[in-house]
């Protein structure tokens, strides 16, 4: 889960990778239906290019039909899906009735003006459909045989007013009651999807890794080989390490006062004296003032 430009897509390509199993991105079925034309892709392309959602039936139906390919057998990403609670209630049933039930919910977080930024600079290249970013990950690599160059597209979704659509309906019908829907499984993850991808795949497979269930053993392997190795501090250095922080005293000047103007020196020696003056016991003053 996770809105959209979160890096979800991104993300469960390299599981895809790591896992030995497939990616299942509901967006790309739908995509691929729209580009060959299918009564399914023709009736999506209006909703999908208004930011809306595909209703919950058809989408379920799609699951059913994909997850029962061979290739989900040993287990499967579900990338953009599910969206709603109907959905998520779909996928328990199904997943009752298949024998394979989750092992993770991952929720990605990214802030709104990072997901602009994301998003407004996502581009597709129509040839080897890798995505890359103006702003970020600029066009690089091979596209197929016989292509030198990458030919870069927008997503007709990504255009500033659908995206901010997308956002909205994310915002209220997937993020909060489809996180709540799963929220007393146990299966949540939160994942702060904020910098480069790989710092991201590394929180993502430290996550999975810290949880139960059998995607844990994997990823924890899977986190083992990519981690940098860390070097060791130096002995002194460790020590001082150790050592309690003692707050260092504050080392401010001194106020100093603005000299007082002359008038003002006066009012004040005047206030001086009859303040000296009442703290001398009475008879002294009476003495005084004959
Ligand atoms: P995505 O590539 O995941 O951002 O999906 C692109 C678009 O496909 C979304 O904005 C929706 O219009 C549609 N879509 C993808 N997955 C779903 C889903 N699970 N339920 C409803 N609509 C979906």
């Amino acid at each position: 889960m996770g809105a959209p430009g979160s890096g979800k897509g991104t993300q469960a390509q390299r599981l895809e990778k790591q896992f030995g199993i497939p990616q299942i991105s509901t967006g790309d079925i739908l995509r691929k239906h729209l580009a060959e034309g299918t009564p399914l892709g023709l009736r999506a392309k209006e909703i999908m290019a208004a930011g809306g959602y595909v209703d919950d039936e058809t989408m379920l139906a799609i699951i059913r039909e994909r997850l029962s390919q061979a290739d989900a057998a040993q287990g499967f990403i579900l990338d953009g899906f599910p969206r709603t609670v109907a959905q998520a209630e779909g996928l328990t049933k199904l997943l009752a009735e298949l024998g394979t039930p989750l092992d993770a919910v991952v929720l990605f977080e990214v802030n709104n003006e990072q997901l602009v930024k994301r998003v407004s600079g996502r581009r597709t290249c129509e040839f080897c459909k890798k995505v890359f970013n103006v702003n970020f990950a600029p066009a690089s690599g091979e596209c197929v045989p016989g292509r030198t160059e990458h030919s870069l597209m927008q997503r007709p979704d990504d255009q500033e007013d659908t995206f901010k659509e997308r956002l909205r309906k994310y915002e209220e019908d997937t993020r909060k009651p489809v996180s709540h829907y799963y929220a007393y499984t146990g299966l949540m993850r939160t994942v702060d999807a904020e910098g480069a991808i790989d710092e991201v795949t590394q929180r993502l497979l430290g996550t999975l890794k810290a949880g139960g269930g059998a995607v844990a053993p994997v990823a924890a392997r899977a986190a083992k080989q990519k981690r940098a190795p860390q070097r060791r501090a130096k002995p002194a250095a460790r020590k001082a390490a150790r050592r309690p922080v003692r707050k260092a005293a504050k080392k401010t000047a001194p106020k100093r006062r603005a000299p007082a103007s002359g008038k003002k020196r006066k009012a004040t020696r005047k206030v001086k004296r009859k303040s000296a003056a009442r703290a001398r016991p009475a008879r002294a003053r009476r003495k005084s003032k004959r």
